[in-house]
């Protein structure tokens, strides 16, 4: 069913609207200059996970593209929250966005007015368990993330997707379930969606995110294998360096933990270290309550 056209209610500045009313103009900033933010987040058990996280983060993204979410971290905690219960979810994805609107429609848009529309649905997985369990192939993007001196690299910002699109079209048509992108500098930076972990004799090694989306998934999972007694090196990786690695697996709200078979010419075997990332995830996410029956 396309997005525009299902039933359930949207978030939108502040109320609940019946989903398919939750519609924006044609001349809207947003969607002409770029200027956009979005968040994606997955409740588990009626429990977003980490939502207070993601609202930071929210907020920071606008801040960075100029621009002030017009709701706190609480009030934006709260519409995730009540946007859930009212499609009636235990469990789903939780997409918030916010946009300059239509006061201005010029590359200048200070006066605009900043819309926030939250929406839910249901995603059980990026990709199924049997790929998962296998592994996923992906492809080396031709395009790069930008220099931080570019473009606004640390935030989510609807433009940086852009290239994302493209290469995960350009994977997808090749075969591939994604794609690996470099960083302007040549080194492995991550997914169209996730961010990167490789394994060495035991030890976790992923790329610095200093010109990239520094995952919350990416954050817990450091945390997860340094409580495992995992050590994890967050270091400049560069692309020579793959078949040194065992193992290999991204991260991220949608992908969860998925281990990697194969990026371009390098191959891996996902083993013991991804798998036990891939359940203690799927532990820690649950709703403390839960957790512990
Ligand atoms: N990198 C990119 C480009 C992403 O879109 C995402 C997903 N939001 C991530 C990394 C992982 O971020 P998180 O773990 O916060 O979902």
């Amino acid at each position: 069913l396309p997005f525009d056209q299902r039933d359930g209610h949207i978030w939108f500045d502040g109320a609940l609207l019946p989903w398919r009313d939750a519609k924006l103009h044609v001349l809207s900033h947003g969607l002409h200059y770029g200027s956009s933010v979005f968040e994606g987040e997955r409740a588990y058990g009626g429990v977003i996970f980490k939502s207070t996280e993601h609202s930071e983060r929210f907020r920071r993204s606008a801040q960075i593209l100029d621009f002030e979410i017009p709701y706190s971290v609480a009030e934006l905690d709260a519409a995730k929250k009540a946007v859930v219960d009212a499609n009636g979810f235990s469990s789903c994805y939780v997409r918030p966005v916010a946009w300059r609107g239509s006061e201005m429609m010029a590359v200048a848009a200070q006066n605009s007015t900043i819309h926030v529309a939250i929406a839910v649905w249901d995603w059980p997985s990026m990709f199924d368990v049997e790929t998962k369990m296998k592994g996923i192939r992906l492809d080396i993007a031709d395009y790069r993330r930008p220099d931080p001196q570019t473009a606004p690299s640390l935030a989510k910002a609807a433009g940086l997707y852009m290239i994302c699109t493209i290469s995960k079209h350009r994977a997808e048509r090749r075969g591939y379930a994604d794609a690996l992108m470099l960083d302007w500098q040549g080194r492995v930076a991550e997914c169209t969606g996730a961010n990167v972990f490789f394994v060495v004799d035991g030890v976790l090694h992923t790329p610095i995110a200093d010109c990239f989306l520094d995952g919350i998934t990416r954050r817990t999972v450091i945390d997860l294998a340094r409580r495992r007694g995992i050590e994890v090196v967050e270091r400049r990786i560069m692309p020579e360096e793959l078949p040194g690695f065992s193992e290999c697996f991204i991260c991220g709200t949608g992908a969860e933990v998925t281990p990697v078979a194969e990026a371009g010419p390098y191959h891996f075997t996902p083993g013991a270290i991804s798998r036990m990332m891939v359940e203690d995830y799927a532990r820690e996410v649950l709703p403390k309550a839960a957790a512990a029956e």
